[in-house]
């Protein structure tokens, strides 16, 4: 559904464990599927690629679709498989420590592999129609700090969300309640608001 159209899959490139994973046909594109059941907590695949900083132009092309937002103003370029894995408003996966992404929930051989892409993302210049199916569909994937209160918790409990985005939200608690609305967004406005489909 989102990213993945502007590059050309390097299947010779494919990171280790992606044997336990395929890149195949769904309802809303390609998707990565386990070819073995996975337990929660464990790790489904390492997500790298060649970084990239805010300002940089890529943002404004159809490759900018495919970054992962790993910073405040970082970003890699999610390489196959890892560059398929579809979003969802009720993931089987998330994205631990930046980069790993691990399972939330038992996977079974078969199961389509989605996260949150929400729990990636304090940009203010991109928002994404859902159309994922889930009983609880937002309707939209937009910036973490936007989610219902509740969701964001459960995400933070299950430590899936970036490192800079988790501070952020941390601090924005800790603030006394009269100054909470001024945590909100990054400065940075190198981009103009849009929205695109990835
Ligand atoms: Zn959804």
């Amino acid at each position: 559904m989102r990213r993945r159209h502007a590059l050309q899959p390097d299947q010779a490139a494919r990171p280790r464990l992606a044997a336990n994973l395929l890149v195949g046909p769904c309802d809303v594109g390609r998707g990565i599927f386990a070819t073995r059941a996975f337990q929660p907590g464990e790790l489904i695949l390492h997500l790298a690629g060649p970084r990239f900083d805010r300002s940089d132009p890529i943002h404004l092309t159809e490759a900018g679709a495919n970054l992962l937002q790993t910073g405040q103003r970082s970003y890699i370029m999610l390489q196959s498989p890892g560059v398929f894995a579809n979003h969802s408003c009720d993931p089987n996966a998330g994205i631990q420590a930046n980069r790993r992404l691990v399972a939330i929930r038992p996977i079974a051989a078969g199961d389509e592999i989605r996260y949150d892409y929400s729990t990636t993302m304090d940009e203010d210049f991109w928002t994404m129609a859902c159309r994922c199916g889930a009983a609880g569909c937002r309707g939209v994937v937009t910036d973490f700090r936007l989610l219902p209160a509740a969701v964001k918790e459960r995400y933070l409990a299950l430590g899936i969300v970036q490192g800079f985005i988790a501070r952020k939200e941390r601090r924005r608690s800790e603030a006394p309640a009269g100054q909470r609305s001024s945590v909100a967004a990054p400065s940075d406005s190198a981009f103009p608001a849009r929205n695109r489909t990835r």
